[in-house]
């Protein structure tokens, strides 16, 4: 297995290759300090965060642009001494720890849903100029290439797909290598659990996850994990179903689902017990800010409609049928 260290400015990255691969290579930066709720920069450096490359012949694939510009010339620098000399880069989301580095992949192409696209036009002016302790200032690099539903790319002999699912944002890319079944899966799938971006949205991305479950996937890569195991190869397909059974588990129809009086590492403990999860303590935090945000959400929309209160919502607990996989529709907006 290739590793590399780090550069002196880089101090914490971790350069690899996840056992199993031949033409893969992660860069995992963080989890290497305590959980502080803050901004994107130190709650990202908490969790642990990765993007990887995909390399053959002088073609390569970034996906993602890394946490900071140092991340991303880390990266581009390591698959040009591979030989690359044809660089794609891909957004899996508009999210601050996945674009951040782009400014030092400018010479790239760019590829990203185009909702990706929207979304950051609107807010680059804001990332620019955060406020303060909102985390470090961003030089946003717009996508030079767009796409809706599905689009393949050749990385040397090896296809890859890009799939969009409304899951964690609405614009986000999930990539698909057919050949060997891996994926890399951005935000849409987390190790210990997911954060929850959009609340409101929950009944999609359990249906979402559902149709993503049909998609014949051997391993996952995600952008935050443990990286013991990423380094092992990635997670199991099951990190689908462990991420629909505590998106179920926080959003139990009844006024306070018992998930929101226990830790995540109690509302998990089975799938830690099997070893589907790895368990990480600052997702404690994750876990507190998710509660919050159903919480909310269910506030918003008792005031709306005063008809409407929990028990009024979809059951999300019913959803699991969605879940079998018989029913699933592309129910894309786009
Ligand atoms: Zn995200």
């Amino acid at each position: 297995m290739a590793t590399s260290n780090a550069s002196p400015e880089l101090p914490t990255l971790r350069t690899f290759r996840p056992g199993g691969t031949t033409t893969i290579y992660a860069y995992y930066d963080g989890r290497t300090c305590p959980w502080q709720s803050s901004n994107w920069y130190d709650e990202t450096l908490a969790l642990g965060v990765a993007s990887y490359s995909i390399i053959d012949g002088n073609t390569a694939l970034l996906f993602d642009a890394g946490l900071t510009p140092a991340h991303g010339a880390h990266m581009l620098a390591h698959v040009r001494s591979l030989g690359a000399d044809s660089v794609t880069t891909v957004y899996s989301h508009f999210h601050a720890d996945h674009i951040a580095g782009a400014s030092a992949l400018r010479e790239t192409k760019i590829v990203a849903h185009k909702g990706t696209y929207e979304r950051l036009k609107k807010d680059a002016e804001n990332l620019r100029n955060p406020g303060e302790g909102e985390g470090p200032s961003i030089d946003v690099v717009l996508p030079t290439e767009t796409y809706e539903m599905t689009l393949s790319i050749q990385v040397g002999s090896i296809t890859v797909e890009l799939h969009n699912f409304h899951i964690h944002t609405a614009d986000s890319t999930l990539l698909f290598i057919p050949e060997s079944g891996l994926v890399f899966a951005g935000d849409m799938l987390e190790d210990t659990v997911t954060y929850l971006s959009d609340a409101e949205d929950l009944e999609k991305h359990i249906q979402e996850l559902g149709r993503m479950a049909q998609l014949p996937i051997k391993k996952i890569l995600p952008a935050h994990g443990c990286p013991d195991r990423i380094r092992a190869g990635g997670f199991d397909k099951s990190l689908i179903d462990t991420t629909v059974r505590y998106l179920t588990a926080l959003s139990e129809p009844v006024e306070k689902p018992a998930a929101w009086e226990k830790t995540l590492e109690e509302v998990m403990k089975d799938d830690l017990a099997a070893g589907k999860l790895v368990y990480c303590q600052a997702y404690e935090g994750v876990h507190h800010e998710n509660i919050e945000s159903i919480k909310e959400i269910r506030e918003e929309n008792s005031a709306i409609d005063t008809t409407k209160s929990w028990d009024k919502q979809p059951d999300i607990c019913n959803l699991s049928s969605y879940y079998t996989g018989q029913t699933i529709n592309d129910r894309r907006e786009s």
